[in-house]
């Protein structure tokens, strides 16, 4: 199924007020549900993917950071406009006749674990999720057994460079979904849409195959640990080598969890940056400080350029 072209067409129907398709809309925001009580000790399958240790700071009730009530303010118009895309796509797969369900509970067979599906057809499971524009920059690599179904075509231009669409789905999406297909029931893999909340960037669906059941398991053994050796805090994330300046720059960051994180105050990571090697005048030279190891296994796997001139 194209979920894409789903929407689209609902959407060309709700634009001319087909009384079908609002009627569709209207169902689907009447089934909202209420917030409910929280178990802090509770893991949930959109945890799989996120810091281990935030998770922990979450088991533990620790105190969220202090944001300004401006910051408050936007996040909730964020969230508002993240609940009326999956809205949108849930009316779109009922305007279709397809949908079996909409918010519904996973059963897994492990201790107080919870998850909950977005959309359910007699097929398959649709999870949506709505993105910054600027995650459409990054090109991520595509975990096992995920698959891009549709989005943007590739194509070439003039200059007869071959554009192609970069991989927005992040790890975190593509397990939260796995796991829908490893504790479901439904004769197809899960599907991901990947919407960019901004409009700027054409949106993307994945399939994702069992292929990733294996580290979906890893994940959650993991989590488990964690949180059997609470109050004990796993490490905090490690910094990540990126390619920046368009592959001209690799430099040491903090992984970019870090950034969106609500403990980052009292979890207080390393934030600092550094070079470790730059294009210069057409060569790759590598910085002292660099761990040439980590280096050297970044640039075999990235830039063998640079694998080239390190020692
Ligand atoms: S600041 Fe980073 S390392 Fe610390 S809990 Fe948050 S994501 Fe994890």
């Amino acid at each position: 199924m194209n979920v894409l072209t789903l929407v689209d067409e609902f959407l060309i129907a709700y634009r001319d007020a087909d009384t079908r398709a609002i009627a569709c809309w209207k169902y689907i925001a009447d089934q909202a549900l209420p917030p409910k009580e929280r178990d802090p000790l509770r893991l949930y399958l959109s945890d799989l993917g996120k810091c281990p240790r935030q998770v922990a700071y979450r088991n533990l009730e620790t105190e969220k950071d202090r944001r300004s009530s401006q910051s408050e303010s936007n996040d909730r118009f964020m969230f508002h406009m993240a609940d009326q895309v999956e809205c949108t796509v849930a009316a779109a797969v009922l305007y279709a006749d397809k949908l079996e369900a909409f918010q519904n509970g996973v059963a897994i067979d492990r201790e107080n674990w919870g998850g909950r599906t977005d959309i359910e057809t007699a097929e398959e499971v649709i999870e949506v999720k709505s993105v910054r524009s600027n995650s459409f920059n990054y090109d991520n690599a595509l975990l096992p057994g995920v698959t891009l179904e549709y989005g943007l075509e590739p194509y070439v231009k003039p200059n007869g460079e071959l554009v192609r669409p970069n991989i927005a789905i992040k790890d975190a999406h593509a397990y939260q979904a796995g796991a829908y297909g490893k504790y479901g029931s439904h004769p197809k893999d899960p599907i991901v849409v990947v919407y960019d909340r901004g409009g700027s960037n054409t949106p993307q669906q994945y399939r994702i195959g069992p292929e990733i059941h294996p580290t979906i398991d890893d994940q959650m053994n993991r989590l488990e640990l964690v949180r059997g050796y609470l109050p004990t805090l796993p490490n905090k994330l490690p910094k990540v080598l990126k390619e920046r300046s368009y592959g001209k720059r690799v430099v040491q960051e903090p992984d970019w969890r870090c950034s969106y994180c609500d403990y980052k105050v009292t979890c207080s990571p390393d934030l600092s940056k550094s070079e470790w090697a730059s294009l210069e005048q057409g060569s790759w030279r590598w910085r002292k400080k660099a761990d040439i190891d980590a280096l050297a296994t970044f640039a075999h796997e990235n830039l063998p350029e640079l694998s080239k001139v390190l020692p």
